[in-house]
């Protein structure tokens, strides 16, 4: 191909891309070797670059009580993939790793990937919220992320620097590397 078609491409590429945040969560069937399997499988994804991601970290459950503790992380995305094509990878993820999805709200799973921020965007999709509607309020989303990007601010001007102060750490720690 011509070097300036080549240029081109590179350049339209560069546009498409959006820079996606996901929120890793497992308690299930040794949750840090969980974490680490998807992160692996994050950087395989189609049209899509891992560009940093976070330490593990140790959570308490949310919702019910009576289940093994979490291991979180957020992991950076660089992604061309439609939002939509997005979620669809990250659910063919927590299938191939086992995800049962089952009645109980916040009940105990494998892996869980939830999209937090693409770029700027707010969507309203059956399928998709963004940003993610739990994210402002969770401790084992909002370290994490301000781990990767502490300057991050969100579309509404608020910075995740003013999130964190008001999110109690609720006993989250670093447990290992990513
Ligand atoms: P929570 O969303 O409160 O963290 P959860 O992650 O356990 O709970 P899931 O069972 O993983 O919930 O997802 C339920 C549905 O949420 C999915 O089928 C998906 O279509 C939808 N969903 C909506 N917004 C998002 C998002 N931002 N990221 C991932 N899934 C989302
Ligand atoms: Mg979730
Ligand atoms: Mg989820």
């Amino acid at each position: 191909m011509d070097q300036n078609v080549v240029a081109e491409h590179q350049r339209i590429s560069l546009l498409n891309m959006a820079t996606c945040y996901i929120g890793i969560g497992s308690n299930l069937g040794e949750p840090i070797a969980q974490a680490k399997q998807a992160i692996a499988a994050l950087s395989h994804i189609d049209k899509t670059q891992l560009t940093n991601v976070s330490s593990l970290y140790g959570s308490k459950p949310m919702g019910p009580s009576d289940q093994p503790n979490y291991v979180n992380a957020v992991a950076k995305l660089e992604t061309q993939l439609t939002p939509i094509k997005l979620l669809d990878a990250l659910q063919h993820i927590e299938l191939h790793q086992g995800r049962v999805r089952k009645d109980e709200r916040w009940g105990p799973r494998t892996l869980d990937l939830d999209i937090l921020l693409i770029d700027d965007s707010t969507i309203d999709h059956p399928r998709l919220t963004v940003p993610h509607y739990g994210m402002r309020e969770r401790e084992f989303v909002l370290y994490p992320l301000f781990e990767i990007s502490p300057d991050l601010t969100l579309s509404d001007g608020v910075a995740l620097t003013q999130l964190i102060q008001a999110c109690p750490r609720n006993g989250l720690e670093i447990i290992d590397n990513a």
